[in-house]
């Protein structure tokens, strides 16, 4: 139900729009995103904690563009950014400031200066450090910033652990027994509001249990606070929960909404919840065409004019990720391949050994599950020109990014005077 179904014909569409016609009128490769699971996703997830008051940023970084944010900024959404380029996105879309929450161990006075000038909810604070300088850049400008404590429960995710984030070892967040100490720092610092407490433990979450256990001790630091004289506005328990590439069985948003607001049960903090792949990771596909069939003694690749630039998971996290014809012929039969990019390193690589059915060249190719962390994380490595981007809704399409062009690889870049004769 991602709305990239096959019709009688044995033709892949985006909704209603076969993904032959978007690859023939802008080219491959190309993000396809289909504008109805993006919508039903959002809604599910927001709806699965309507019973507590709770606000839904979506995690910007797993999808920027501006399409998408608009889309869900008028839905009611607002926005996780962990830069000043996503605030700088989420303002242009339109997300209204006071849905905006900033995290990140590494922000710079400026970027802080300018989430204050636009008047942001919260920071999301994850050092003393960072904290000392949110307090002077603050006053400085002689307002307050609204400070969340990020802390680390030290829990174990399970999950790939270049995206666990919540064990004591990790980057992220202050140390959960250094909470109270902090919150007590940001409360006697004058540029500083503490308003709330924030975890986010880690990404392509398949269980409930490691989020519930970090919840349970956030809510015990608040209520410490609490009682220590600082009641809190709100709890953020970060994004995380995982999708299905492969088999994995990730809870329904549901199951963790009921979990989550069974625990908020008569509490008076707003809850605010940072999703990303679970609303845009199965709502997008990277559309690629087939370059050759190599045949060499040992394997077959089928050599694809997507790269791990503009897909990195497979390289990065040896993830999984389904590839469909776009045309089936159920006729050929399959065979097995490794599935690989022009780029010149053995890590562009897709797929080892996947059994597909029988492609030529020439033929597309869907590779699925591409719609988080796939265009966000693209590069222009081997001056390769990021994709363009389409947006679909119903028979409609459109492209919301055009392909790069060669003069916007070089912009920006000058010659020094010594080399021009000057
Ligand atoms: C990446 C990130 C998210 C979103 O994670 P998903 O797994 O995409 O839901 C939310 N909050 C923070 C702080 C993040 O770094």
């Amino acid at each position: 139900m991602f709305h990239f179904d096959y019709d009688a014909t044995g033709q892949l569409l985006a909704e209603e729009v076969p993904l032959q016609k978007i690859a023939a009128e802008l080219g491959t490769p190309t993000y396809v995103y289909a504008e109805a699971t993006l919508t039903r996703h959002f809604r599910v997830y927001d709806q699965a904690f309507s019973a507590h008051s709770h606000l839904v940023c979506y995690a910007v970084k797993a999808n920027t563009s501006g399409a998408l944010l608009s889309l869900f900024a008028s839905m009611g959404g607002g926005a996780d950014i962990v830069s000043g380029g996503e605030l700088f996105r989420a303002l242009r879309a339109g997300v209204p400031t006071d849905r905006i929450v900033f995290s990140g161990v590494g922000k710079t006075a400026e970027e802080m200066q300018e989430a204050l000038d636009a008047g942001i909810l919260s920071f999301n604070v994850e050092s003393e450090p960072e904290l000392l300088l949110l307090d002077q850049v603050a006053r400085a400008r002689g307002v307050q910033a609204p400070v969340a404590l990020r802390v680390n429960p030290n829990v174990d995710a399970k999950t790939h652990p270049y995206i666990a984030t919540g064990l004591k070892e990790s980057k992220f967040g202050v140390p959960i027994t250094e909470g109270r100490r902090l919150a007590e720092l940001v409360v006697r610092s004058p540029g500083l509001r503490l308003t709330g407490l924030d975890c986010h433990i880690g990404s392509q979450l398949t269980k409930l249990g490691p989020t519930l256990e970090a919840l349970d001790s956030v809510l015990a630091l608040a209520d410490e606070l609490r009682g220590a004289g600082h009641p809190l506005e709100h709890v953020d328990i970060g994004g995380g929960l995982g999708i299905t590439y492969s088999g994995e069985t990730p809870p329904h948003p549901d199951e963790l909404g009921q979990a989550v607001t069974a625990k908020m049960k008569g509490r008076p903090e707003l809850l605010i919840l940072e999703p990303g792949r679970v609303i845009v990771g199965n709502a997008g596909i990277l559309l690629s065409r087939v370059l050759y069939v190599k045949e060499t003694k040992d394997r077959t690749f089928l050599v694809l004019d997507a790269a791990m630039n503009d897909l990195i998971r497979p390289s990065l996290y040896q993830a999984h990720h389904e590839i469909w014809p776009v045309e089936r012929h159920p006729e050929r039969g399959n065979f097995t391949v490794d599935v690989v990019g022009p780029i010149c390193e053995s890590g562009d690589t897709f797929a080892k050994a996947r059994t597909l059915p029988r492609l030529l060249a020439g033929e597309l190719v869907a590779i699925l599950s591409a719609g988080a962390y796939g265009f966000s994380m693209a590069s222009t490595y081997n001056s390769r020109r990021r994709a363009a981007e389409v947006l679909v809704s119903g028979d409609r399409f459109c492209a919301i990014r055009a392909r790069e062009t060669y003069e916007s690889l070089v912009a920006g870049e000058t010659l020094p005077p010594w080399q021009r004769g000057a």
